[in-house]
């Protein structure tokens, strides 16, 4: 039998956030136990992430801000960077385009992950690959945790097993209660300089938006539908619908797909000796569905919690409750967040979006200053039916401010 002080599940950016955490700050021995042979791969992803998360929050792979004076030298220095993107467009159906200014950064993710772990083994935590998490069982006081091939045990385990959240459904917590599916390819050369999504409900009823994102030399465009959709289907109709014919006709060199969770933060992150981050606790933006940051923010807060309760010496689950509470309050955890994904997937009709489109249209809506709000509403009073959508137009305002830097 294995012991350590913390046992994580999963070497996502999570998992490898919560080992970095533990062993920077303290003498506490964590494994990461990962089901794949290598960290990175397989994964599927957009890869765009807020330059300034990806310069602010700790645990995220190292880049000073001098690092930026030049393009180049940054992308010499740390390979994980694929392109800076100064701004994203939000096509609405054909009745309109809005944009707004936020810093954003396509990256290399098996790179991004890699470099994480990296960081994580030079700091102390055992990564032990090929080792996939098959029960947990209580032992006493503490908790064992079988593989196919060994067995562990530690007081305190922490579950960042990504959007399937095994970990949660053993430990009899609720897992994510909704889920979309992202299927994306990789084309050939740059096609866009922005970050752009594609809403157009009425083409596509099944899919939430499509995805076109620039890296160095190629294209990320991808598609989020719903789970009883044929996403790969979808993704050749919208790739027919972008009319671009140097996109269409230049080489797709690979395709990944996988689920997301969607219905926000489960209802309890913890229970006796155990916490749960990340995808597997329901972590991401459900406005665009992204979730590396917050993944490394919650790791991060489960990784501090481990630590307060090995100093403690407590790991009953109202000790640990208070690491729900810190979650709770970041703006990545704002029910708003929740409400305007389900009006704008839920109950916008093509009719809204396309009123929504045009009341948008032409606007930079990086931060709408109180001059647009009343510009909005001028506009929107001309036509009495857009009044029944002025609070959820409201709602889905403020969701995609509070969650905008966290997440695409
Ligand atoms: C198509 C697609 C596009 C996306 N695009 C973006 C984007 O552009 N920007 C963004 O911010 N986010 C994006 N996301 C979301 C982002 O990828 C996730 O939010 C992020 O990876 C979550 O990190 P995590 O560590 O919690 O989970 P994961 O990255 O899923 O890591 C979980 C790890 O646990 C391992 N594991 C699972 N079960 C077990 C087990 N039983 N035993 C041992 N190991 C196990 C897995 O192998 C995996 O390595 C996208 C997701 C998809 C599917």
């Amino acid at each position: 039998m294995n012991s350590f002080d913390v046992i994580i599940i999963g070497g996502g950016p999570t998992g490898l956030s919560t080992a970095i955490t533990i062993t920077k700050n303290s003498e506490l021995k964590p494994v990461v136990l990962e089901e794949h042979s290598e960290i990175g791969n397989p994964l599927a992803c957009g890869e765009g992430i807020s330059r300034d998360k990806l310069l602010t929050l700790e645990n995220m792979p190292r880049i000073s801000q001098d690092d930026y004076s030049t393009e180049l030298k940054l992308q010499k220095k740390h390979s994980f960077i694929e392109r800076e993107i100064a701004y994203q467009r939000f096509f609405f159906g054909k009745s309109g385009v809005a944009t707004s200014h936020l810093n954003t950064v396509t990256i290399d993710r098996p790179e991004f992950d890699r470099q994480i772990a990296k960081e994580a083994e030079e700091n102390g935590a055992t990564i032990k690959l090929n080792s996939q998490v098959i029960g947990i069982t209580r032992n006493a006081q503490q908790l064992e945790i079988s593989t196919q091939k060994e067995k562990y045990i530690a007081p305190f385990v922490i579950g960042c097993d990504g959007p399937s959240a095994h970990s949660v459904k053993m430990m009899d917590l609720s897992p994510p209660k909704e889920y979309v599916q992202g299927v994306e390819c990789k084309i050939d050369g740059v096609h866009t300089d922005a970050l752009d999504f594609y809403f157009n409900f009425e083409k596509f009823p099944k899919m939430h938006y499509g995805w076109v994102f620039p890296k160095r030399r190629h294209t990320n465009v991808g598609v989020v539908t719903d789970t009883a959709s044929k996403p790969r289907k979808i993704l050749n109709e919208f790739i027919d619908y972008l009319e671009n014919p140097n996109l269409k006709e230049s080489e797709i060199f690979k395709e990944i797909a996988g689920i997301i969770p969607a219905s926000g933060p489960i209802p309890k992150r913890y229970c006796d000796n155990y916490l749960v981050a990340g995808d597997a606790a329901g972590m991401t933006n459900s406005i665009f569905y992204g979730g590396i940051a917050i993944g490394i923010h919650t790791g991060m807060l489960a990784g501090e919690m481990a630590i307060k309760a090995h100093e403690a010496q407590r790991f009953d689950e109202d000790f640990l409750s208070e690491y729900q509470t810190r979650m709770d309050s970041f703006p990545y955890s704002d029910p708003v967040i929740q409400e305007a994904h389900k009006i704008i997937y839920s109950k916008f009709s093509p009719a809204d979006l396309d009123t929504f489109g045009s009341l948008l249209n032409g606007w930079d809506i990086t931060e709408i200053s109180n001059f647009q709000k009343i510009i909005l509403l001028l506009k929107a009073l001309k036509k009495p039916s857009n009044l029944r959508r002025i609070n959820e137009v409201r709602t889905v305002a403020y969701g995609f401010s509070k969650s905008r830097d966290w997440g695409f």
